[in-house]
């Protein structure tokens, strides 16, 4: 049951996690490490952070700790705080209470003897076997109770249990399964995975807050071009994105996609600020331009066409996807902004450079570039602006005088505006 002869490395577990434990074990309870920090520590990774298990109901663990309170829907859950690190504890439950966790309001749930569990029922209601793994710092021993250690050992994501069963209690358990081969490079059991391809619909009865919350973490986490590959291969993409993936089939919205979450995994490596609206501004691009040529078809103007598009595919997503108005505000500048770069001409420049979506929006300029669209080197053209002193830039702007000008700024807005919509049909 038992088969962990070698310790953990001690020193990469937080100081306060071991805290936590060691008050608890004092008043009497049991408490563990447990979840997602223990199975980094076996692999040698340092845990983002530290989950601990506990027969201790929340009051008593409120009792023990007064840097602590109880934590929103999942009420069963005590955070710890200790200045900017929080420790979470979570009392022993068992698989069934789970299932209705979502569907009970927060008000109307009664907190009952019953809905607690064992510390066996705890290790069986949790989604895999390398994250059903218990440390229990005094005797430095990690309790096993599903060969969780082998499957670390051979890189394997394995349910606990009958996979079918355990994603229909919990469709996102599919999208974590993906979301771990990608973060951990582990492969996914053929039982684990075969499922997945064939009740992968059943996301769509997830409430899109939920699953928003989620896309943070496969696409916000530095391994958001695995991931992508990952939900491809297993046939889940579709049902977060359905329009995005439509678009994969017949534009350069792929590659589009890929590139922007490659630039998002170089960002986070690099330390740098990334933001859910550039991605979603990606994944959304191609449903964009589609249906804002359809408006535009319908002899709207490019200015009506570009707000409804925009309109409609949000809506359209947020069926799927909550997206949270400070990044749907955000996404919806960075589409706009690309219709008013090709005007070049004027104190146009300067004025779209101060707008405080220019980076963003040049940035995903660029990506549309090197994705594929042909947008007669207007990238290069906007980085040699930006890099030119105001000699320079006063010779990198397009002509226009007097009277013509309206003239051709009107030609030229639209000739861009159609090479966009088109140039997805080369
Ligand atoms: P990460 O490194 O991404 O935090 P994690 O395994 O710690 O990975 P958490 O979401 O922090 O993931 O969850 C902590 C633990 O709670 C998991 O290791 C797992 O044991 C359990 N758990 C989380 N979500 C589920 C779920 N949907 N179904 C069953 N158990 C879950
Ligand atoms: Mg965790």
């Amino acid at each position: 049951m038992n088969d962990n002869a070698t310790p953990l490395p001690l020193g990469h577990i937080s100081v306060n996690a071991l805290k936590v434990v060691n008050r608890l074990t004092e008043h009497g309870f049991e408490a563990y490490l447990v979840g997602g920090c223990v199975r980094d520590l076996i692999l040698g990774r340092s845990p983002k952070d530290f989950d601990v298990a506990t027969d201790a109901h929340p009051e008593e663990v409120r009792d023990i700790f007064r840097n602590s309170r109880s934590i929103g829907r999942r009420f069963r859950i005590v955070h710890i705080r200790f200045g900017r690190e929080i420790v979470e504890v979570a009392t022993f439950r068992s698989a069934h209470e789970e299932i209705h966790e979502d569907s009970h309001s927060e008000g109307g749930m009664i907190l009952d003897d019953n809905i607690y569990g064992t510390f066996q029922e705890d290790v069986f209601r949790r989604d895999f076997t390398m994250n059903a793994l218990y440390y229990n710092v005094d005797t430095d021993e990690v309790i096993d109770l599903v060969n969780g250690m082998d499957d670390i050992k051979a890189k394997r994501i394995r349910l606990i249990g009958e996979p079918d069963k355990r994603y229909r209690e919990d469709p996102v358990r599919m999208l974590r399964a993906v979301r771990f081969k990608a973060k951990l490079g582990f492969n996914i059991d053929e039982d684990t995975g075969s499922s997945i391809r064939q009740i992968g619909y059943l996301l769509q009865d997830i409430p899109p807050a939920r699953i928003f919350e989620e896309v943070l973490k496969l696409f916000m986490t530095g391994h958001a071009v695995a991931t992508l590959e990952a939900m491809l291969e297993y046939d889940l993409f579709g049902w977060l994105f359905p329009s995005a993936r439509r678009a994969m089939d017949d534009t350069l919205a792929g590659k589009l996609i890929h590139l922007a979450l490659a630039s998002t995994d170089r960002r986070i490596a690099n330390d740098m600020p990334v933001t859910p609206a550039f991605i979603f501004a990606a994944l959304l691009w191609y449903p964009f331009i589609e249906n804002r040529k359809r408006l535009e078809e319908e002899s709207v103007t490019h200015v009506e066409a570009s707000h409804e598009a925009a309109a409609n595919v949000i809506a359209n997503q947020q069926l799927f996807t909550s997206i949270p108005r400070r990044f749907s505000g955000p996404m919806r500048d960075i589409w706009n902004l690309q219709f008013r770069l090709p005007a070049r001409y004027g104190r146009k420049p300067e004025i779209l450079i101060a707008h405080k979506r220019f980076r963003a929006a040049y940035d995903f300029l660029l990506l549309r570039e090197e994705s594929g669209e042909k947008l007669d080197g207007l990238g290069q053209w906007w980085t040699s602006f930006q890099e030119a002193d105001e000699d320079a830039r006063g010779k990198l702007k397009l002509q226009t005088t007097g009277k013509k000008k309206r003239k051709r700024k009107r030609k030229r807005r639209f000739n861009h505006d159609r090479m966009s919509a088109n140039s997805y049909h080369p």
